[in-house]
């Protein structure tokens, strides 16, 4: 199946999955910005130090980046929801686990079907494979090689993600918007 073949397949499954919109860039077109870092830092998300898919276990924005340097293709994967509060984020953590369940779903149907084998996800969310994260407990992680780590940990705009990928972002109080990936060669 040549690229444009399987960009497109891999596009109509996404939209069978549910996602509101996919599209497949070049990892070429990420835009780093180490300073995001930062944010991880403050912890607002409460997983900093606690999850061995995040900072600063997961690694350096340049080790981050370099993981993505061994894929040529990214498919990005769009939902949207209708929420009462954006800023809530009781209400918004959980339609971000959605999205992370909903990448999960297919990037096992894009596996079993042969269609990627060794891809990377990238998600919208903390590494969620097990119910509670062992590492702050000094439990070795089960699942070294399916962990994921999140948009943030990478340090990838966003924004810029959207526009390349043709999804230019609306800031709407009602409205959220989450993004993961699958990257593959
Ligand atoms: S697989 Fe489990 S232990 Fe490993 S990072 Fe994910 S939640 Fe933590």
């Amino acid at each position: 199946m040549n690229h444009e073949s399987l960009a497109e397949k891999l596009i109509a499954m996404a939209q069978e999955e549910g996602f509101s919109e996919a599209a497949v860039i070049s990892t070429g077109e990420f835009y780093f910005v180490p300073e995001y870092r930062s944010y991880c830092e403050d912890n607002l998300c409460g997983n900093y130090g606690k999850n061995y898919a995040c900072p600063p276990y997961c690694g350096t924005v340049d080790e981050m980046h370099a993981r993505t340097d061994n894929y040529r293709y990214a498919l990005v994967l769009k939902s949207d929801h209708q929420v009462n509060n954006a800023m809530d984020p009781v209400e918004t953590k959980a339609l971000k686990k959605f999205h992370n369940t909903l990448t999960r779903q297919l990037t096992k149907r894009l596996n079993d079907e042969g269609l990627i084998e060794d891809g990377l996800s990238i998600m919208a969310g903390p590494c969620n494979l097990c119910a509670v994260c062992g590492m702050p407990e000094g439990r070795p992680c089960p699942f070294e090689a399916k962990r994921f780590s999140c948009l943030s940990a990478y340090c990838i705009d966003v924004v810029h993600l959207a526009k390349s990928a043709g999804m230019p972002l609306a800031w709407d109080m009602d409205k959220v918007s989450f993004f993961s990936m699958y990257l593959f060669s």
